[in-house]
């Protein structure tokens, strides 16, 4: 009998590495390639540190309202945490608590089944089918709660609002949760729905299409009971999660909507070529609308293109998995960075 047998052990999540050098292209993590709003950069100059001595506002209402107003949702069906992985930790904690697995796609965010271990969820994998979709039909089954990105990731699938929306027609006995990280490229949102459903909580983040990783802001919309809960639980956790600087920098970031959507847009128009170049070169891959491409070559395989790239400077992510150990995840950088990454593997693959 050891200490040890009472530990609550977690294979922990293994995010994309952060390499400490500077000259790199650094196509790992799906950050934006671009700064934060020039907003963030003014408001940070006249942030006063003496401030800092203070406990954050618990109720983050400036970061909440900011929300509010850009996204038309009243105030109290907006929850805010520490990047959106602290929403959905919470709302995995919060919402799954049922003797039935929850469900989410095999190929999907590899966090999802970690904190399952963490919580003691039980879960079951639905495989995507041939083409990466999800098979809407796997979640017509009894289960404990419904989780899954969308656009999916590391896919980049988008799948249609309508479709989700059946899903959680069928699931009105549990909290089904969609995972936005990604929606800003292109997708369409389900928020509308929370109107019509109070199980639904659709989560969203600063750390993409907002190039705020770094800040960790992430937040999440729902009915409000649903908020109610998640704050409940937050608050018996750690009642001051988000910081002075994310609260001010944050809502400095969604008040200037120009910037947003012209980074957006830069970066679904690098995508495009992105898509052309790639496959030219052999390459195929899932539609993405994401800010990556999900990429398998004809005849090289996933693990030697990721040495080959590492070796050249050149960071992507690759995972030793089932069904996707030849696949690449390459997000979108800047022009500059993406036309080196072809340049690459054209002499690469010549
Ligand atoms: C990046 C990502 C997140 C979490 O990002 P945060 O930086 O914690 O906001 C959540 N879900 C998916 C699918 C992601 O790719």
């Amino acid at each position: 009998m050891s200490w040890e047998n009472n530990v609550r052990k977690v294979v922990p999540y293994t995010p994309g590495e952060q390499p400490k050098t500077d000259n790199i292209i650094k196509l790992n993590t799906n950050e934006c390639p671009y700064p934060p709003a020039p907003e963030v950069e003014k408001l940070l100059g006249s942030m006063k540190y003496e401030d800092f001595r203070l406990y954050p506002d618990p109720g983050a209402s400036k970061l909440i309202d900011a929300l509010s107003d850009y996204y038309k949702v009243p105030s109290d069906q907006i929850f805010v945490g520490v990047g959106s992985d602290d929403v959905l930790s919470m709302a995995f904690l919060t919402f799954f608590n049922s003797n039935k697995p929850i469900l989410f796609p095999d190929i999907t965010y590899s966090f999802y089944d970690v904190w399952a271990d963490l919580y003691h969820i039980p879960y079951e994998r639905c495989p995507l089918d041939e083409n990466f979709r999800i098979v809407k039909e796997d979640y017509f089954k009894d289960n404990g709660g419904v989780i899954f990105p969308n656009p999916n990731a590391p896919t980049g699938v988008l799948e249609d609002v309508n479709m989700i929306e059946e899903i959680i027609a069928h699931n009105k006995d549990v909290v089904v949760i969609i995972d936005e990280a990604y929606i800003d490229f292109g997708g369409k949102s389900v928020l509308p729905l929370i109107d019509k459903y109070d199980n639904l909580l659709v989560v969203q983040t600063f750390s993409k299409s907002r190039a705020m990783a770094g800040m960790r802001i992430g937040f999440a919309f729902g009915s409000k009971k649903l908020i109610k809960y998640l704050n409940d639980a937050k608050f018996s956790f750690n009642s001051y999660t988000m910081n002075r600087p994310s609260l001010e920098l944050g809502a400095a970031s969604v008040r200037d909507d120009e910037y947003f959507k012209k980074t957006c847009h830069m970066i679904m128009e690098t995508r495009r070529r992105v898509k052309c170049e790639l496959k030219s070169l052999g390459f195929s891959f899932p539609d993405s609308q994401a800010n990556f491409i999900f990429a398998k070559h004809e005849n090289v395989s996933g693990q030697s293109l990721f040495c080959a790239l590492k070796a050249a400077g050149i960071y992507v992510r690759h995972w030793n998995a089932p069904r996707i150990e030849d696949y690449l995840r390459i997000s979108i950088g800047t022009d500059e960075q993406m036309d080196k990454l072809i340049a690459f593997l054209k002499d690469y693959l010549k």
